[in-house]
């Protein structure tokens, strides 16, 4: 790095220049100077970062007060884990009605050979009992859904 660039130079121009950008207007003159003079080239980038800070501040004035973020924060918090709370729950039913279903295809294919033995019409009861009683338990199932 060359010691040059951390030498402060000074321009009797930088003034003019200054008091030029403050009213938002350069005269041809002054940027034509600042064109070939690296020190006031320096103002220039200088001043526009200072401005650039202060318009970041004064937006960061409109923000919502700082009360509201914060209950907003609390809300969005709450609804997560709430969210994370159902979604076990939901896991946890899943989990059951899975484990139902292996239950009964397991009693089913061991108590196989002894369905044989039940006579037909009572084995049709059944079946006829377990059909209607899907649709009632599936509509059951989507009505406590549907609650939440
Ligand atoms: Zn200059």
């Amino acid at each position: 790095m060359k010691t040059e660039a951390n030498i402060l130079h000074s321009c009797e121009w930088e003034p003019a220049l200054v008091s030029a950008l403050q009213r938002g207007h350069l005269p041809e003159e002054v940027s034509r100077h600042v064109a070939s003079c690296p020190a006031c080239t320096d103002t220039a980038i200088v001043w526009g970062y200072l401005h650039d800070v202060e318009q970041d501040a004064a937006d960061a004035d409109q923000l919502p007060a700082p009360g509201l973020i914060w209950w907003r924060a609390q809300l969005a918090e709450r609804r997560k884990l709430a969210s994370r709370s159902v979604a076990s729950i939901q896991i946890v039913q899943n989990a059951a009605i899975a484990l139902a279903a292996i239950l009964a295809v397991t009693l089913l294919a061991l108590y196989a050979q002894t369905f044989t033995q039940i006579p037909a019409l009572l084995l049709e009861g059944i079946a006829a009992c377990f059909l209607f009683s899907l649709p009632v338990a599936g509509l059951l199932y989507f009505w406590a859904r549907s609650e939440r």
